[in-house]
This record gives structure tokens, sequence and C-alpha cells, in this order.
């Protein structure tokens, strides 16, 4: 919670919730990263909030993007960065999407199979690809699936058959999964990314790049280590796994680069218990799964909630939505504390809401608006 989204709440007349995200934030994060890793590009992953005052801002530090969708490239493209400056990162891609970033001037994509590298074989020739490789995810509160990537093992075929059909082999990418908090997550895959620079060597393939992925944290509830150590121990892993031949390297930060630039506001519409001697009360909020707080999925994400009363004696409660779903509750296997006296009416604030709230936001489920979003 900043000063500067204090004093915007505290103006505020409109109603229903809300999310502020303060520049200033993602403006000191954007520098962290550069500081904690001095050579390595940043490429912004767009989908955590790609309001375009933060498109903006980035675009003005330097930052390059990572996109998943056409869209995103026209967000890009429309807060004045250059084509040259982003990355087609999805591995899932229609063949005339891939078609058309490529004459957008889009040059440089990921993939994970023989399959992908032929589709832009045909529409994108020349252009540079890198080999999503699998990674577990271990450690991280957020884990991606098996949905992306393929196994080490077959990386250097896929980039060989890239090579074979005159497209420029480029290297490899993985991600640790989100909210990673274990600063030593990337050893392993960089085992593994050193392994296929050899093979394909062998194969007089020359790679040159490392995509280090996403996963960098932001502080919710728990305490996370900083972006330095995060560098500190990439920068160790890399020279344990590349020697003195480091190779060229980019991130990904999404939740790391935004989350903590954002509170999202939020009204009490209901107080109540479903029997008179239930311990737990429920609390309902006027946002909810539907509406911007999607990440409570299997309540893994533990949002950090202030409100007025803080200092009051924390009696367990069932945290919900607003909405007609049964789906609709934030936490309820693990009951949320909060102060005895909250009561209908009251404002709560949700804090570390920057990244992954509005993105996904549905546009009028039982008929309430999207999130809505300030950017200051
Ligand atoms: C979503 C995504 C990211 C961002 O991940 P965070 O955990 O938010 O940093 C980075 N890279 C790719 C390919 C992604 O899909």
């Amino acid at each position: 919670m900043t000063a500067r989204i204090h004093e915007f709440l505290r103006n505020r007349r409109e109603d229903g919730p809300c999310v502020v995200v303060d520049l200033e934030v993602i403006q000191k994060n954007y520098q962290r990263f550069a500081r904690a890793l001095p050579d390595t590009r940043v490429f912004y992953a767009v989908k955590a909030n790609p309001a375009p005052e933060i498109l903006r801002l980035l675009t003005r530090m330097g930052s390059c993007f990572d996109t998943a969708s056409v869209q995103e490239m026209e967000m890009v493209l429309a807060a004045g960065a250059t084509a040259d400056r982003i990355s087609y990162g999805n591995t899932i891609k229609k063949e005339r999407d891939i078609a058309r970033a490529f004459e957008m001037g889009v040059e440089l994509f990921a993939v994970d199979c023989v399959a992908e590298v032929e589709k832009i074989a045909r529409v994108a020739p020349g252009a540079k690809v890198f080999c999503r490789i699998l990674c577990d995810g271990a450690g991280a509160e957020w884990p991606l699936s098996r949905k992306f990537g393929c196994v080490p093992e077959m990386a250097p075929d896929v980039l060989e058959a890239a090579h074979r059909l005159g497209l420029h082999a480029y290297g490899v990418s993985f991600h640790v999964g989100s909210q990673q908090a274990n600063t030593q997550a990337w050893d392993q895959a960089l085992a593994s990314s050193a392994d296929i620079f050899r093979q394909c060597a062998e194969r007089g393939i020359h790679l040159s790049m490392v995509n280090l992925g996403g996963g960098f944290p932001t502080r919710y509830l728990k305490e996370v280590p900083g972006v330095q150590s995060f560098g500190d121990a990439i920068f160790c892993a890399l020279s344990k796994h590349f020697g003195n031949r480091i190779p060229e390297t980019i991130i990904e930060p999404g939740r790391g680069m935004v989350g903590n630039a954002g509170v999202i506001e939020t009204e009490v519409v209901l107080v109540s218990k479903k029997a008179e001697d239930d311990e737990v009360r429920w609390v309902y909020l006027d946002i909810g799964k539907f509406n911007g707080l999607a990440e409570t999925m299997d309540e893994a994400i533990r949002y950090p909630i202030r409100s007025e009363r803080d200092g009051d004696e924390l009696v367990p409660c069932v945290l919900a939505g607003p909405t007609c779903d049964s789906v609709d509750v934030l936490y309820e296997k693990e009951p949320y504390l909060l102060p005895f006296s909250i009561e209908i009416g009251d404002k709560l604030l949700i804090e570390g809401t920057g990244a992954y709230t509005t993105t996904y936001s549905a546009v009028a489920f039982n008929g309430f608006p999207p999130l809505k979003s300030y950017i200051i």
C-alpha cells in the first residue's frame, strides 16, 4: 500500500470494487530486475497486467515483452515498442497468427514440438526459435502443469528440425512455476539447458540464448526472497553449468514486476453464520473469483487483507464473492482470520493484486462488471 494509492482511494467517489496500480512501484521493480541481472534482457509477461499505462512505462524504461497472442502484440506496439522487442512466447499458436506476427516484424518464437516448428518454418522463414522444456514447478505456489514444454531429451531434435527447415535455432526456455519462492529452482533447468547446448553443438547447431522465464514472487502473506537473491542464485547456476561460456539470457517476469504495485478495494456485503453455534463466520465481498480474484482457485494465492479494524481480535472467516455460483468462495478449507468487529459496508484492502486480477475478470458474470482498474 503506497501513500499515492491511499490518497487516490480517499478521494474516489465511484461505487464498486476496483484495483489501483501505482506506476512508481513498477518503475522500482523494473530497476531492481535490471540491477539484479545486469546482463539479462527483461521481457515483461504482458498477461500479468496489460494496462496501456504500464506498457508505456516499461517501453520507456527499455523493457521487451513476452506475448501470447496477436492482440497482446498490438497492445505492445500501441505502447510505442518496436516489434524487435516482442517475443511470441506461447507454444500453442495458429499458423495464421504466426504469419501475422511475422508480418508485424516479430522474429522470436517459442516451440516445444516439431509440428509447431513446421508451422513457423512455413510462414516465418528465418525466424529465431527457442525450445521450451518441462520444469516440475516444485516450490511454486502457482505451479505450471505439463501443458507447455517437452522433456529435455527431446529438445535437441526439435531444435535440429528447426535448423533443418531454415529457422534460426536460437535457444532454450523454461518456467520454474509462478510465485516461486525457492531461489535454487533454476538450477536443474539450467543443467538441462547446458546439456541441450552441448548436444546441439555436437550436431553443428550453436545455440545462443537461455530464456529463464518468470516465476519471481511477489510478497503476499509470507515473506519472499528479494530479486537480488534470485539474481545471485541464477548467476551462480549459470556459471556452474555453462562455465565461462555463459549464454545470452532473458527473463520474463509478470507477477514480480506488477504484483505488489496494486491494491484492490472491496466492500463487505454480508456477514453471517450458517448456524447459531458456528465458530466460523461467512464474509461476502463485492469481489470474487469471477471479477478479479481467480488466483484464489484451490486457495493457491492467499492475499494480505487489511481493514480499518486491524488490531481488534481476529476470528476465522470463510471469504466468498458476490455471484450466485457456489465455486465463488475464496478461502474456506483454510479460513481467513479477520477482525471480529467487521461489519456490512466496511471497506477492505486486498494487497498484492497488481498481477493476474483484471485479466482474469469475467465480462459480466451475473451482471457484475469487470474489475475497474485505475493506473496512477
Ligand atoms: C505467464 C508467463 C510468464 C510470467 O510468469 P510470472 O510467474 O508471472 O513471472 C513468463 N513467461 C511465460 C512464457 C508465461 O506464460
